[in-house]
């Protein structure tokens, strides 16, 4: 780790330490944070973690994930926090518009701050900035930001299931941004503890009846292809959500089920959101949906997996869309060796 010296003498001493992650807190989101927040707790750091909103209730079994602050609901909470820092940490995510309102709060802190992410183009807003695209996960590189300052030793089975949860839900349980090294890591993670059965059990198998009608329902009268494209897209308005009763998570892996189809390169899910429509895109091979996100939809994120969002109607959004697609389109990809 770069600067190694000098984040080891920062954590040297008590701090009261507060962590971020980006709203709509995903599995790496909270199981980085977490980890963190186990690790920093155990060499005596006072920490605190704040989501801008809610995370989905799959992950309460998480170790700690009850004393999450978010500032949705709590915000004067928050704020205080915020105001007591003194090191903060930016995990998964490196664009102070992920956090919302809070982006400008911690901009004004002159605390250090540290990024530990691994999406694309960082920005340059914190003292350190950990930054690794090609790592599966920040589960992944909390795991070797503990391993590089006190050794894997420190990695005690809370730890350990916190940093499991966030490489299996960023990999897809395995399935994508895969490599030799978060196998061995993986393999680490096992032997601290982890009972990976189990853990892929409380990850994936306790949804709620609704979630598969609600994907049946998207499956089947609501997925659109654009085959002159090798496009797929499903858009749900805010009708689908009161009638499906959707909450925060629900619409979480749908999209994926578009890119299982032969015919699709590019796969979206557009939602209509109390304030915006929001994106998100995936793709296979050599698509960047990032480029589609950061160039049209004031977003970003990973090559295969990005996300953005307008401040305009679904259908507006839908028909933006359609008309950007054939830009990024590429007929002669043979994805599936990539
Ligand atoms: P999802 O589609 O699952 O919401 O997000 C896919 C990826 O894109 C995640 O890595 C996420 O962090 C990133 N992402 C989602 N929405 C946004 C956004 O509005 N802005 C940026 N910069 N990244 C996003
Ligand atoms: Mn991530």
């Amino acid at each position: 780790m770069e600067n190694k010296a000098e984040i080891s003498k920062l954590l040297s001493s008590p701090k009261d330490v507060v962590i971020f992650s980006h709203r709509n807190p995903d599995g790496d989101a909270l199981g980085s944070s977490l980890a963190l927040c186990h690790y920093l707790t155990g060499i005596h750091h006072s920490v605190k973690i704040i989501f801008p909103s809610e995370y989905p209730i799959i992950f309460t079994w998480m170790p700690g994930s009850d004393k999450v602050l978010v500032y949705d609901l709590s915000p004067n909470e928050c704020i205080a926090a915020i105001k007591q820092a003194n090191l903060i940490f930016c995990l998964d995510f490196s664009s102070l518009d992920r956090i919302d309102k809070m982006g400008e709060f911690v901009n004004q802190q002159t605390c250090p701050k540290i990024i530990i992410d691994h999406h694309l183009d960082p920005e340059p807003f914190a003292d350190y900035i950990i930054s690794d695209t090609s790592a599966s996960s920040t589960c992944e590189m909390i795991f070797d930001f503990i391993s590089d300052l006190h050794g894997k030793e420190k990695i005690t089975e809370e730890i350990a299931a916190c940093i499991y949860t966030g490489i299996v839900t960023d990999t897809g349980s395995f399935k994508y941004s895969t490599s030799p090294a978060v196998f061995r890591k993986v393999a680490d993670l096992l032997e601290a503890g982890v009972n990976d059965v189990l853990l892929q059990n409380l990850i994936h198998n306790r949804l709620q009846e609704k979630y598969l009608r609600l994907l049946g329902y998207c499956l089947y009268e609501k997925m659109e292809i654009m085959p002159e494209v090798k496009t797929g897209l499903i858009s749900l308005s805010r009708e689908d959500y009161i009638k499906f009763d959707i909450q925060r998570g629900d619409t979480e892996g749908i999209v994926n089920y578009l890119l299982m189809l032969e015919n699709v390169d590019i796969a979206a899910l557009i939602t209509e959101q109390p304030t915006i429509v929001k994106l998100s895109l995936r793709s296979k091979g050599d698509i960047s949906v990032q480029e589609i996100c950061r160039d049209h939809f004031k977003g970003g994120g990973h090559k295969n997996a990005s996300g953005g969002a307008v401040y305009g109607t679904l259908s507006q959004t839908v028909k933006k869309f359609k008309e950007v697609i054939p830009k990024y389109f590429k007929p002669n990809l043979s994805n599936i060796s990539k």
